[in-house]
C-alpha cells in the first residue's frame, strides 16, 4: 500500500522501508544513512518528488535546530524562510555528480531528474549548503569530481575568504626554532702505519674521540612561540 510503512522482501533494511506512489523507496545508502531509490525508470525532466514540510522563518529554524547536528531545512526565496523537511524528499542524499536538481516554483520545491535514471538508482542532488556556521559538511558521494564538501562552491569561496581574513587579523603565534646544531663530522682516526702497535692505535682513537664534539640538539625554542540547502 503506497504511503505506508511496510515490509518489502527486496528492502535491505525491511523495518525501515517506505514506498512512494511513484516507485520511490527509502533504504540504506552507500552515500549516507538512508537514501531514496527509484524502483522504476525515470525520464530526464520528470518532476520526481516535492520537498514538503512546514514552512517556517529562518530564525525559528535556527532556534529549533540550534544544537541538532542533522537538519532537513531547505531555504527558499531569499533564504528568510525554510521548509522543515518532513517528506520523502528529505531522504534524498547529496552528490557532487547528481542525477537530480531542485527547482523552486511558486514557493514550492521540486526534485527534478536532470538525466534518465534507471530503476534501482539512488536519487541525489547537489545540496549547495550554506549558512552552516562553523560546522564542516564533508561529502562522501564518491563521485570522481567530488568537491569534498556539501557546501556550494560559492559558500566554500566565502568561507575561504573569511578564514584568510581571520588569519590576517589573528596570525598564529610563531614558533621560532633555532637552526639545529650541525653535527660535526667525527675526526678520522689518525692513519697509522700497518705495523703500528695496538697501544698506538688505541691512543690515536682516544685522541680522536676527544676531538669529537658531542652531537645533539642545541635547538631551543624561544616560544612566542545547520545547515540549509538552497534551490539551484
Ligand atoms: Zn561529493
Amino acid at each position: 500500500m503506497p504511503g505506508q510503512f511496510s515490509l518489502f522482501p527486496d528492502c535491505y533494511t525491511p523495518l525501515f522501508c517506505f514506498q512512494y506512489p511513484m516507485g520511490l523507496i527509502i533504504r540504506s545508502s552507500t552515500i549516507h544513512a538512508a537514501g531514496c531509490y527509484t524502483t522504476t525508470p525515470i525520464a530526464k525532466g520528470t518532476r520526481v518528488v516535492e520537498y514538503t514540510g512546514p514552512l517556517i522563518d529562518k530564525e525559528e529554524a535556527d532556534l529549533r535546530y540550534e544544537n541538532k547536528p542533522v537538519t532537513y531545512l531547505f531555504g527558499i526565496g531569499d533564504g528568510s524562510r525554510v521548509i522543515d523537511g518532513h517528506g520523502m524528499a528529505m531522504f534524498i542524499n547529496h552528490s557532487c555528480d547528481a542525477n537530480c536538481e531542485t527547482e523552486e516554483i511558486d514557493g514550492r520545491v521540486w526534485i527534478t531528474a536532470i538525466r534518465d535514471i534507471a530503476a534501482g538508482e539512488e536519487l541525489c542532488y547537489d545540496y549547495c549548503l550554506y549558512d552552516g556556521g562553523d560546522e564542516e559538511a564533508p561529502c562522501n558521494c564518491g563521485a570522481k569530481k567530488c568537491r569534498g564538501s556539501m557546501y556550494s562552491r560559492e559558500e566554500l569561496r566565502r568561507r575561504k575568504r573569511l578564514a584568510e581574513k581571520e588569519m590576517r587579523r589573528h596570525p598564529p603565534a610563531k614558533t621560532r626554532t633555532e637552526k639545529p646544531a650541525t653535527k660535526r663530522k667525527p675526526a678520522s682516526p689518525k692513519r697509522l702505519p700497518p705495523n703500528a702497535t695496538k697501544t698506538a692505535k688505541a691512543a690515536a682513537e682516544k685522541m680522536s674521540k676527544k676531538r669529537t664534539l658531542p652531537v645533539g640538539g642545541r635547538g631551543e625554542s624561544h616560544g612566542n612561540a545547520k545547515k540549509s540547502q538552497k534551490a539551484q
